[in-house]
Parts: structure tokens; sequence; C-alpha cells
């Protein structure tokens, strides 16, 4: 029945020189998700509209998936498309419409009409009157209510004329791509990628990075990473992932600090090699997916530790959030199975019996000092030897 979907976006963010940009990113995301489903479109957007028209056939409930998955749509509305052969003809493809939509119903409801093309000849507020009263003339269960329909009929009037009644919830947020970039420090577990969708969701675009420690995290924990980063490209993408080989940095820890320090120390180094890799390809921020005492190294004492090695800004939109609300999302945005695929991202051997919890800045910062020796050269090395997997 439908080959075309109207697409509704939020129109508050939009002002002035920011509409073209918002709309040709939206135009761009919706391109890259609808890669996903089958069939081949063309998106299109004229007068303050968007559209997506199906070239032939294609699987509709993939193309609604693939939008739902756009950031900044807030509406779906798909739409049959008729060419103006008069009014008569339009009104009986009114009724066939409903008869199709809805078969003999029994609603409330409202014609909206809106005569974008001027040149037509009925106003809009006599459109609706006379289709209202052939929609009253066909369905005797029909009934007409102006403040809360039940059903709302669209008919908009540009070269073709546009009827739509459905609207199938968008995501919300903004087209990615109108809110810069930022580096996504992603992990095979369950809070990273959550994060990443979620600041996505804001407009930002994702480049990621993967600490990989061959041989003591395996092949298979890397291929769950890349697996998630192509989830979240599904929403954010193309999602660029640097995996940088850690292992030379985590031994030389491991061999030099105390061994309580390592996590902490570890992650400080992380952040140090993102902020890097991030500055090089144009991100403003990083992304983590921490949450404030979730473990030992997410105390508050623990995050001001790792982040005081960074000057970017460093993302944290999971910061408040329980575990149970961060699986539901996982869930939602289908992160969760692959998840908890058990392929440890970290090695136990680098996990002391008894982490520090409150660590204190200066005391870490002294233990650093004995890596001075060779760390420079391993963290140029690392972020030179990184290897970049394209996904989505
Ligand atoms: P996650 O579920 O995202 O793995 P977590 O609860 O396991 O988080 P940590 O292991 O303390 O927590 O990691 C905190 C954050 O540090 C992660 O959310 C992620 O952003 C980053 N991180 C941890 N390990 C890695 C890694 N090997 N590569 C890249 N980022 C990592
Ligand atoms: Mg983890």
């Amino acid at each position: 029945m439908f080959k075309a979907f109207l697409i509704k976006y939020g129109e508050i963010a939009i002002k002035g020189k920011n509409r073209y940009l918002f709309e040709d990113a939206l135009l761009a995301q919706i391109r890259h998700a609808l890669k996903e489903a089958d069939g081949s479109f063309r998106v299109t957007k004229e007068q303050g509209r968007m559209y997506v028209e199906a070239l032939e056939e294609f699987d509709y409930e993939e193309a609604v998936e693939a939008l739902k998955r756009v950031f900044g749509i807030v509406g779906i509305c798909p739409v049959v498309i008729l060419e103006d052969e008069g009014f008569e003809r339009l009104a009986e493809e009114v009724v066939s419409y409903l008869r199709r939509r809805y078969g003999d119903c029994e609603k409330t409801f409202k014609v909206q009409a809106r005569r974008a093309r001027k040149t037509y000849p009925l106003p809009s507020m006599e459109l609706n009157a006379r289709l209202g009263g052939r929609i009253l003339d066909s369905f005797p269960g029909m009934r007409v209510n102006v403040h809360d329909p039940e059903l709302m009929l669209h008919v908009e009037i540009r070269e073709k004329i546009y009827l739509y009644s459905d609207v199938i919830p968008g995501p919300g947020g903004m087209p990615v791509g109108t809110n810069g970039k930022s580096m996504l420090l992603l992990s095979g577990g369950i809070d990273s990628p959550v994060a990443g969708w979620m600041v996505a969701k804001r407009g930002v675009k994702i480049d990621a990075v993967y600490f990989h420690a061959p041989p003591y995290t395996s092949e298979r924990a890397k291929q769950k990473v890349v697996d998630l980063a192509a989830k979240v490209a599904r929403y954010a993408g193309p999602v660029y992932l640097y995996v940088v080989n850690f292992t030379d940095i985590q031994l030389y820890i491991y061999e030099k600090c105390p061994h309580e320090e390592l996590t902490i120390i570890m992650r400080r180094y992380m952040m140090r090699i993102a902020e890097r890799i991030a500055e090089k390809t144009g991100s403003l921020g990083l992304i983590t997916g921490e949450s404030i005492g979730q473990v030992a190294s997410q105390t508050v004492q623990s995050l001001a530790a790792t982040n005081e090695v960074c000057t970017m800004p460093v993302f944290r939109p999971l910061i408040a959030f329980d575990k149970e609300d961060i699986v539901k999302i996982s869930k939602e945005i289908d992160t969760y199975e692959t998840s908890i695929q058990p392929f440890e991202d970290c090695c136990t051997i680098f996990v002391a019996k008894h982490p520090v919890t409150k660590p204190n800045i200066k005391v870490i910062k002294r233990s650093e000092t004995k890596l001075a020796e060779k760390i420079d050269a391993m963290v140029e090395e690392a972020i030179e030897t990184a290897e970049l997997i394209v996904s989505g």
C-alpha cells in the first residue's frame, strides 16, 4: 500500500543557517541506515519536508526499522502519493485509502489539508469540509472531531498529492554529524557501546578505539569489539575503529609499578593514547562507559585520577546510571547479546586482588615516573601501529 515515507524532524534545533547542516546530515544518515533495508530508495528534501521513496519492491518493515535508527527523526509517516487529477478523483482515492488502511472503520476523525501549491483551485478549509463530507457519506461509523480526533488524515497538495494518517515515532535526538566528532573508548563490555549510542544521539559523530593485548586477550575478544562497533554504526556509522596494541605497555606497567595500582595506571595510559588519536583524527572529546561506583576503577577518586591526564572533555553519559538501566538500553539497541559473549577484554593477570579504590594522584604520578625510560616511545609505537577497521 505504501511506497514512500514522509519524514518529520525536530523543528526547534533548526533555525537559520543550521537548517541546511541539519537537513544534509539527516539526509546522509537516512541513506546510510537504509543500506540495511531490502530495496532501493530515493531520499529528497523539498520545502521543509523530507521524503523517502522506494524505487522498486521493498521490505516495508525493514525500511521502517532502518528509519527508526536515524537520530533527528521524530516521526515516520507512511504516505500514499497521487497525481492531481481533480477533486472527484482525490475524493475517491481518500475513501479508498481509508478503506484499505482501516477497513470499515468507526473512528472520530479530522481532515487536515495543506495547500503548499497555492494555485490549487480549492482552499484548505474547503478541502477539509468537502473531503470530510465524502468520508461521512462512505463510512457510517465515522464521526468528525476537530479537537481530539482518533484519526487525523493529512492531505498535502504539492506538485503531487500526499495522503497520510499514521505517525510512527522516530528516535528523536539530532542527526549524526551536526555536533562534531568524539572518540569512544570501546571495550567488549555492556556499557561503552551504550555510551557511544547516547552521545551519537546528540548528533556527535563517533570514532572508536579499542585496546587489545594479544595474546592475553584473544582474537575472539577483538572480533567482539569489531562486531560492537558495527552495531553502533547502524545508528552512528560509518564508525572508524582504531585497534591499539596495548600488550607491551601493560607488561611494562606490570613490571615497574605496584600491582594494586595497575588498573588505574593502565586506564590513564588508555586515556592518554585515546586523546592523542582523537587529536590526530579530528575528535573534540572522549567518551567512556564509566558509571560512578560500578567497579574499583570507577570510584569518584579513580575517575578523578583517570580524568587528570586528559585536557579534552571526557563525556561519560552513563555516569549516574544503574547497571539495569544500562542493560535495558543495550537490549533495545541490540548490543547486549554481543556484549555478554564470554570473551574477556582484559586479562586476569593484569587485575590485582586488591586494587586501590581511592588512588592518590600524587602517589600514582610517582609510580608512573618508574616508567620514564621507555614509556614515551612505547606510546608513540602504539599510536603509529594502530590498526584501522571501518564499520558500516
Ligand atoms: P564496559 O562495560 O564498557 O566494558 P566496564 O564496566 O567493564 O565497562 P571498565 O572495564 O572499568 O568498565 O572500563 C571503563 C571504561 O573504559 C569502558 O566503559 C570503556 O569506555 C573504557 N575501556 C575499558 N577497557 C577498554 C579497552 N580494552 N579498550 C577501550 N576502552 C576500554
Ligand atoms: Mg569492560
